[in-house]
């Protein structure tokens, strides 16, 4: 059996205040939450880069986004294989039980995931490359996307590209799933694959129809 550590004092120190605070003005509102269960309106698959603070750009209140992170928020294809799929689990419960309106990639810039990808793609990753690398074997969904980007020379430029074909790969895989493409087709959910400049706070949307992504 594993001993583990107290909460560190700075984490128990917030969250004190968090229920000093923000918990005891609204705490009508969260037995409300707690009572009645959570209805979101959006469900949101971002990266796990602590920079991407979806709530803060977004301003959203508790029981209104229904958010899933992931290296490089990616979303793999259909595949009901019977084997473990936490990014899909995630999306179905959001779209069959939750049923929310809007379903929302939001990619961004200096990823790490997409980096480590360009760098497997350019054979200078070798740790990467194992069954024992989860970050490889999930970056493989990317991975065919390398084609389109091998020949921009800046490889900053590189990069971003890669990091809106992740968005554009989550979307497109997003309507393989039986559930999303029928919700979509009735109208009853909008899907958007977004990109955060992290630096400049500019976020662009994504159009298949053009196959572009133009500033929000
Ligand atoms: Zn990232």
């Amino acid at each position: 059996m594993h001993r583990l550590k107290p909460l560190p004092a700075f984490l128990q120190q917030r969250y004190q205040g968090w229920k000093a605070t923000s918990y005891a003005e609204n705490a009508a509102w969260y037995k409300r939450l707690a009572t009645e269960g959570q209805r979101p309106r959006c469900m949101v698959i971002s990266c796990c880069d602590s920079r991407v603070h979806v709530t803060s750009i977004f301003g959203a209140d508790q029981g209104e986004f229904f958010i899933h992170r992931n290296i490089a928020n990616l979303v793999p294809p259909y595949e009901p294989d019977g084997d473990h799929h936490g990014t899909s689990a995630a999306v179905e419960y959001a779209v069959t039980v939750l049923q929310v309106a809007h379903l929302i990639v939001l990619g961004h810039s200096q990823c790490g995931g997409v980096k480590g990808c360009l760098e497997m793609c350019k054979g200078l990753a070798p740790e990467l490359e194992g069954p024992d690398s989860f970050v490889g074997r999930w970056m493989d969904i990317l991975r065919p996307k390398y084609d389109a980007v091998k020949d921009i020379a800046d490889a900053e430029a590189q990069q971003r590209m890669l990091e809106r074909m992740a968005v554009q790969t989550s979307v497109e895989n997003l309507f393989t799933f039986p559930f999303i493409e029928k919700r979509h087709a009735e109208g009853s959910l909008s899907l958007h694959g977004l990109w955060l400049d992290i630096g400049e706070g500019t976020l662009e949307a994504y159009q298949p129809v053009m196959g572009e992504f133009q500033p929000v």
